[in-house]
């Protein structure tokens, strides 16, 4: 086990464009699961690779358990990296794909082979080991390539999406999988992806990127629940945190015949009477007729998700995102067309700053 420690880490690629990774800083710690989210391009696999010796840095320092390791060979640091691609070689065996990096470290035949066959078990493809690549399941590939970085024992795992190339079923089965590995190794590990939920389910803490930079990192909770700015409140939660420009006015922001009070807090941090005001899906009233103190919207829209539905919603305030989303127990019956009255829950309101992006409270 190691930690890992991302000191003002840079990374730029062409002097007219900005940094990939943009000073980042970040504590990884011993045995910890870190993922690392955001959008495509916001640089998550810039920053795994220069932890890994496959990029380089520009300035800063990247330490694994406290050893800066800018300009160590990749070889020296531990390090095992599982790609999107697997990168698998199509003409061995599955055993000697797994074997591979121990035979070259000079470990004898049989001790490879135990070692191999320990960890096969672990991860179920025993029965694969004579097989070459081209003849398994995508699910059963990703597996070599994790059994292929398990048996090496590195102090730190770094994956770079994965599961993107497996269906939906199986990305739900083994995301379980390799957070139960990670448990069971008591490895540290820094897992990219772009998926919210893949972030949210697996991680212990999160790390929110967005163009090179460090939005937010927490537990996948803090994350959702106190999201730090407009962007990890969009990126995070489905569906998308819906966002409305409001107006302070005498306490309160009208949103149609809604009335939000603004708490102390937010009157307090708030630099100018705008402010933008985030709810989830879960976080509205939804009732089939208009009443006093609702705003009226019409719905769009109704996503049938068997215990759930999402209904979407148009109403006449300044969405910041297309249409309002709330979620609806599956008994209740709403259909395209409907009108209806939406109450927001106050206590589950976030106010963000519209310049700033900050969060207010
Ligand atoms: P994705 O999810 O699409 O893989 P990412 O968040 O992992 O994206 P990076 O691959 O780290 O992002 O890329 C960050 C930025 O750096 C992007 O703008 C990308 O175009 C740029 N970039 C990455 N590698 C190179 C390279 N070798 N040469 C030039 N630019 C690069």
């Amino acid at each position: 086990m190691a930690s890992v420690t991302f000191d003002a880490a840079t990374r730029r690629f062409a002097d007219d464009l900005p940094p990939a990774v943009d000073s980042l800083d970040l504590d990884v710690a011993d045995g910890e699961f870190m993922v690392l989210v955001g959008p495509s391009g916001c640089g998550k696999s810039t920053s795994l690779r220069m932890v890994a010796g496959l990029e380089s840095v520009e300035s800063g320092a990247i330490l694994i358990d406290g050893v800066d390791v800018v300009g160590m060979a990749p070889r020296a640091r531990d390090v095992a990296m599982v790609f999107q691609n697997y990168a698998l070689y199509p003409n061995m065996t599955v055993a000697d794909n797994m074997g591979f990096a121990l035979r070259n470290a000079g470990m004898s035949k049989p001790d490879t082979g135990k070692r191999v066959a320990e960890v096969a078990e672990m991860l179920d493809i025993a029965h694969l080991l004579d097989r070459k690549p081209a003849k398994l399941s995508g699910g059963q590939r990703q597996r070599v390539a994790m059994g292929r970085a398990i048996v090496r024992r590195p102090k730190i795992f770094c994956m770079d999406e994965p599961l993107f190339n497996l269906d939906a079923k199986l990305r739900v089965s083994t995301r379980a999988q390799i957070a139960a590995m990670q448990r069971e190794l008591g490895v540290s590990m820094l897992y990219v992806t772009h998926d919210q939920i893949e972030a949210m389910t697996m991680g212990h803490r999160v790390a929110v990127l967005d163009h090179g930079v460090l939005q937010q990192v927490g537990t996948p909770r803090e994350i959702y629940s106190r999201p730090s700015n407009l962007f990890v409140a969009s990126f995070m939660g489905s569906p998308q945190m819906c966002l409305i420009n409001g107006r302070i006015d005498a306490g309160v922001v009208r949103l149609g015949a809604a009335h939000l009070p603004v708490p102390d807090s937010v009157l307090a941090a708030a630099t100018s009477a705008e402010v933008v005001v985030g709810l989830r899906a879960e976080s509205w009233t939804v009732s089939t007729v208009s009443h006093d103190g609702a705003l009226r919207g019409t719905v769009d829209l109704v996503e049938e998700l068997g215990a759930e539905q999402f209904v979407y919603c148009s109403a006449d305030v300044p969405l910041r995102n297309s249409r309002i989303v709330v979620r609806v127990d599956h008994r209740r019956t709403i259909d395209v067309g409907d009108v209806v009255g939406l109450v927001p829950e106050p206590s589950e309101t976030y106010w963000f700053d519209p310049v700033t992006g900050a969060a207010l409270d």
